[in-house]
């Protein structure tokens, strides 16, 4: 994985207020702006008492996110969901593939699938599939047929005579690339036949209703060099919207920002998840900024990187993640409920399309090894397809625990940190310029406050001061009335004479 993670690397610029000269127009899709939830497929809810999450499971929770009643209180409002690979596989976490066209047998049937894609359409929730590429499984017909000597499926892969750092021995005498592990075969990206089984994967999907793909490891595809790395994804993110112009492809390049926004100019990919700002990384903004309380670096390095991804590519969407099953949940990081409303706010209300891991709205705790970061969401016990004690993820070694009990606890709770999701998620929809605004930071003479401007619409400002209420004085290149008020402790947001107070860990927006 890439060191050295930092969100202002690429430009010495300075994130000072811009004018309208520099303004960067966003020339993004515009149907492509939602907010999205990960689900870790086999753990989310087991619909049949087998111990195993399962995609009538994620069908019966569909209301959750989103009921697609406009007016309903009791969803999440998600309009996208990121389900970790669905394809038949031998392990628990599927990212080993055996067979693209098919859906894993542990998680149902291709008629639960379509049964899924409907309800979700129903509720204008986008379906977008976990896409791995960069291997398969070895025990990948491909790969079985290339150890029995077939010419056609050895070029699948990538060999050598000799031992190398990054390949494995197989049964042939030969080595074969394996950067992953050693029953992850890479492929021979460059081989038109394997590119032409994966146009044929990504149009099956497509045309059975999948809304796009969320790409695994692209920063692998090519272990020793980037512009074939990019070139590759370019050739992908074209091939989907040649089939789709409106399918959403977001890919894992776990890099840094300056890795992350070439190849967001080199493939002309929707979006690349904006790694340098989640938890996982010790230098990150919102990180930083909560440990710091520091919001005044916050917002000038969230400019910074909204200038540098859309000056390299005007149409990019950025997605922003506390967190998501390769890492130590958010709550790990956060600790408690305060912080963790302050995380919420603040990266939920950034431009773009943000990604909730499930169970992130609860407070759900793992860490360590990775079956801890994908435990079971618990839904409590009236809930339909209750999965507190079925559904089991074999091999780890923490039991569920989240800040304030199960799903139908933080329900109950006004003051849940589900309910602030909820909360958050509402004002996001209302404001839709939020998503496809551009940023720029407003000098503010206090390093706890950091304060954007979104576009020439919105101003918000945030208080990450944990103790501390804060006043200060409205400038005029601030808006000057007040939309919305989000204060975790409950005390009030004033503004009085162009004075605007934010108790600790508050939020404003300005219209
Ligand atoms: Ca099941």
């Amino acid at each position: 994985m890439a060191a050295a993670l930092s969100l202002s690397a690429c430009s010495s610029e300075s994130g000072g207020p811009s004018s309208a000269k520099t303004e960067i127009e966003t020339k993004a899709n515009p149907k492509l702006y939602r907010n999205f939830y990960e689900i870790f497929t086999g753990s989310f809810a087991d619909s049949n008492g087998d111990g195993q999450g399962d995609l009538n499971g994620v069908t019966a929770h569909l209301d959750y996110l989103n009921t697609g009643d406009p007016k309903s209180t009791k969803d999440l409002k998600v309009q996208g969901l990121w389900m970790t690979p669905i394809f038949a596989s031998p392990s628990y976490h599927g990212y080993d593939v055996t067979d693209y066209q098919a859906i894993n047998p542990k998680l149902g049937t291709m008629a639960d699938f379509d049964k899924l894609i409907a309800q979700a359409k129903k509720r204008k929730i986008a379906v977008i599939l976990d896409l791995v590429l960069n291997h398969t499984s070895s025990e990948h017909p491909w790969f079985k047929k290339a150890l029995a000597g077939d010419k056609k499926y050895l070029s699948y892969y990538n060999w050598s005579d000799s031992p190398k750092k990054g390949y494995s021995l197989a049964s042939n005498g030969k080595y074969y690339e394996s950067e992953f592990d050693k029953g992850m075969p890479d492929l021979d990206l460059s081989n038109p036949d394997v590119k032409a089984e994966i146009k044929k994967i990504t149009k099956f999907w497509l045309d059975k209703g999948a809304a796009g793909f969320r790409l695994d490891a692209v920063a692998y595809y090519y272990n020793n060099s980037e512009t074939k790395t990019e070139n590759f994804t370019n050739w992908l993110v074209s091939t989907v919207h040649e089939q789709n112009p409106d399918a959403y492809v977001v890919g894992e390049d776990w890099s840094d920002s300056v890795v992350i926004a070439e190849m967001s100019r080199k493939s002309d990919i929707n979006s690349l998840f904006n790694f340098p700002m989640s938890f996982n990384n010790s230098a990150g903004a919102l990180q930083n900024a909560l440990l710091m309380q520091d919001g005044s670096s916050f917002a000038r390095m969230t400019a910074e990187w909204d200038k540098n991804l859309h000056k390299a590519n005007p149409a990019a969407i950025d997605a922003p993640f506390l967190a998501n099953h390769d890492m130590n949940r958010a709550v790990n990081f956060t600790y408690n409920l305060e912080k963790s409303k302050m995380a919420a706010q603040t990266y939920l209300l950034l431009p773009g399309n943000p990604f909730i891991y499930y169970g992130e709205e609860l407070g759900i705790s793992g860490s360590g090894i990775d079956q801890n970061k994908r435990l079971p969401l618990p839904w409590g016990i009236n809930n339909p397809a209750n999965t507190k004690e079925s559904v089991a993820v074999p091999g780890a070694t923490e039991s569920v625990t989240t800040i304030g009990g199960t799903v139908e606890e933080q329900e109950a709770n006004p003051n849940s940190l589900l309910n602030w999701y909820k909360k958050v998620l509402r004002i996001k929809l209302r404001y839709p310029e939020i998503a496809q605004s551009r940023i720029s930071k407003v000098d503010v003479d206090n390093s706890s406050i950091s304060a954007l401007n979104y576009g020439k619409k919105y101003t918000i400002i945030s208080n990450f001061d944990s103790k501390a209420s804060i006043s200060l004085k409205l400038t005029s290149q601030m808006k000057q009335k007040i939309a919305e008020r989000l204060s975790v402790t409950g005390a009030y947001i004033t503004l009085d004479e162009k004075k605007l107070t934010l108790p600790p860990y508050s939020t404003v927006i300005l219209d």
